[in-house]
C-alpha cells in the first residue's frame, strides 16, 4: 500500500466512524465551509451546511485532508465573495509556534539544498555553503517546547482579552490547532461587526505595537531643560508592565539585568537594593527614590518587560474578516491530529500530544528516514534514522504526513 493511500484510508475511517462527532459552530448555516482535497490539492469552497449531520456525511464521502469554516457570518454563504453579504465575524487569533522564537528548531528541523543535496539541521541558510544554491527542501517538526511556548503566548493573549477587554469565559474559546499552536475565538456581539481596521487596533494592543510608556514631562522654568519623569498608572498596559517589572526584578540576577542592556553598576544597585526597588519604586510609584536608577533605566526595563508581556500572535489572521479557519473536530492534514476545543481553565495542563490524538488503535510498519524523539498518545518513540520499525497508527500517520516516513512493504 502506498503511504498516501494509507493516510487517505485512515482519514476515511475517521470521518466515517459512527463515534466521530463534530460540535456545531454557532450559526453553522451562515458560514462558508472549505475543503482541501488530497487529490490534486484542490480547494472546494463556498459550501454551506444547515445541519452538522449533513456536514459529517459530506466529510465521509469526500474525505478531505483539511477542513475550514469562515470566521464570518453571511446572508448567502454559498455566493461569490463579493455577493455573500457579510454580517459579522468572530474575532479570531492564531498562535503558531512558527512565529515564536525558540531554540529547538536546531534540534528537529532539517534542510536539504535542492542543487547539491547538502543537508543540515535548523533553519536553511540564505546561500548553501557548498554550492551557493538558494533553494532548499525543509523538513520541520513540532516538539513539546514548540507547543509549550505557543501555550505561553496563548495564556498571555487570553489574559489580555479577559482583563483588558472584558470578554467573559463564555465568549472566549480556546482550541489546539492540530499542528503548531492554538486558536482563540471570541464570540461577542460588539466584536462581531468590527471591521478590519478596528481588528488591527486590537492586534496592536495585544502585541504592544506603538505602545509608548507615558512620561509626565515637567515644564522647564525660564529656558531651563525639560526634565522627564517616569510614570505608570494602574490599568491596562501600564498595570501589565508594572506587574511584569515586579516579576522580572524579583527573580533577576545581576547578569539577567545586564543582559537586557543595563550597565553593570546599575544592575548591581537594582540587585542589592531589590526590596527597596520593589516596594518604593514599583509599588509606591516613587520611581526615582533609589539613587542611581534613572528614568532611562526604568524606560529600558519597561521596554523589555513589554516584549515579555505582549502576545506573539499571527497578526494577519485576526485582521482578515473573511478568514477561513480550521473546523473544530477535524483532522489536520500535516499531522493527522485533531483540532479540539478545551475549557479555558484547562489551558495550563492541556496536553496536545495526548488529547488531540485521533488514531488510537493498531500499529503499522514504516520506514522512517529521520525523526527526533517524540511523545504521542502515551508512547515515547524515536529517535529514528533510516530505520524500519512498527509504530502505533497515530505515529505512523504523523511521520508520513510530516514527510519523515513511508509505509514499509
Ligand atoms: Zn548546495
Ligand atoms: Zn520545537
Amino acid at each position: 500500500m502506498s503511504s498516501s493511500d494509507f493516510v487517505y484510508g485512515k482519514f476515511s475511517e475517521f470521518y466515517n466512524a459512527p463515534s466521530t462527532a463534530f460540535p456545531s459552530p454557532t450559526l453553522l448555516g451562515q458560514r462558508e465551509l472549505g475543503f482541501l482535497l488530497f487529490k490534486g490539492r484542490i480547494m472546494l469552497r463556498h459550501k454551506v451546511f444547515a445541519r452538522i449531520n449533513d456536514f459529517k456525511s459530506f466529510l465521509g464521502e469526500v474525505v478531505p485532508s483539511d477542513v475550514y469554516r469562515s470566521c464570518a457570518y453571511y446572508e448567502n454563504p454559498e455566493a461569490e465573495m463579493d455577493k455573500k453579504g457579510w454580517l459579522g465575524a468572530d474575532l479570531v487569533f492564531d498562535i503558531d509556534a512558527d512565529h515564536i522564537p525558540t531554540s529547538c528548531d536546531k534540534l528537529h528541523d532539517e534542510w536539504t539544498c535542492k542543487a547539491c543535496g547538502l543537508t543540515d539541521k535548523g533553519e536553511p541558510p540564505k546561500h548553501c555553503s557548498k554550492c551557493g544554491g538558494e533553494k532548499f527542501d525543509t523538513k520541520t517538526w513540532v516538539c513539546e517546547q514548540c507547543l509549550d511556548s505557543a501555550k505561553e503566548e496563548t495564556t498571555k493573549l487570553i489574559d489580555i482579552l479577559q482583563r483588558d477587554f472584558g470578554f467573559s469565559d463564555k465568549e472566549v474559546h480556546v482550541f489546539f490547532s492540530g499542528h503548531r499552536g492554538y486558536h482563540v475565538h471570541v464570540e461577542n456581539e460588539a466584536a462581531k461587526t468590527l471591521d478590519a481596521m478596528a481588528r488591527k487596533e486590537i492586534v496592536d494592543y495585544v502585541t504592544g505595537l506603538g505602545l509608548t510608556i507615558s512620561n509626565r514631562g515637567r515644564k522647564g522654568q525660564k529656558g531651563k531643560k525639560t526634565s522627564e519623569k517616569f510614570f505608570l498608572c494602574d490599568f491596562a498596559w501600564n498595570k501589565r508592565i508594572k506587574q511584569g517589572m515586579r516579576n522580572f526584578i524579583s527573580a533577576a540576577t545581576v547578569d539577567d539585568l545586564q543582559n537586557i542592556g543595563l550597565k553593570r553598576a546599575i544592575s548591581n544597585i537594582i540587585f542589592t537594593k531589590k526590596r527597596l526597588v520593589l516596594s518604593n519604586c514599583i509599588d509606591e510609584g516613587l520611581w526615582e527614590s533609589v539613587p542611581g536608577i534613572s528614568v532611562g533605566t526604568w524606560r529600558k526595563l519597561a521596554e523589555y518587560v513589554k516584549d515579555l508581556e505582549s502576545s506573539k500572535i499571527d497578526t494577519v489572521v485576526t485582521t482578515d474578516t473573511h478568514r477561513l479557519i480550521r473546523m473544530n473536530g477535524t483532522l489536520h492534514g500535516k499531522t493527522g491530529m485533531k483540532k479540539i476545543e478545551f475549557p479555558l481553565k484547562r489551558l495550563e495542563d492541556f496536553d496536545p500530544f495526548e488529547e488531540a490524538v485521533a488514531f488510537k488503535e493498531g500499529g503499522v510498519k514504516v520506514f522512517v528516514s529521520g525523526a527526533p524523539k517524540f511523545r504521542l498518545g502515551g508512547n515515547v518513540l524515536g529517535p529514528y534514522r533510516r530505520k524500519t520499525v512498527e509504530v502505533p497508527t497515530a505515529a505512523a500517520v504523523l511521520l508520513i504526513c510530516r514527510g519523515r516516513a513511508e509505509v514499509a512493504s
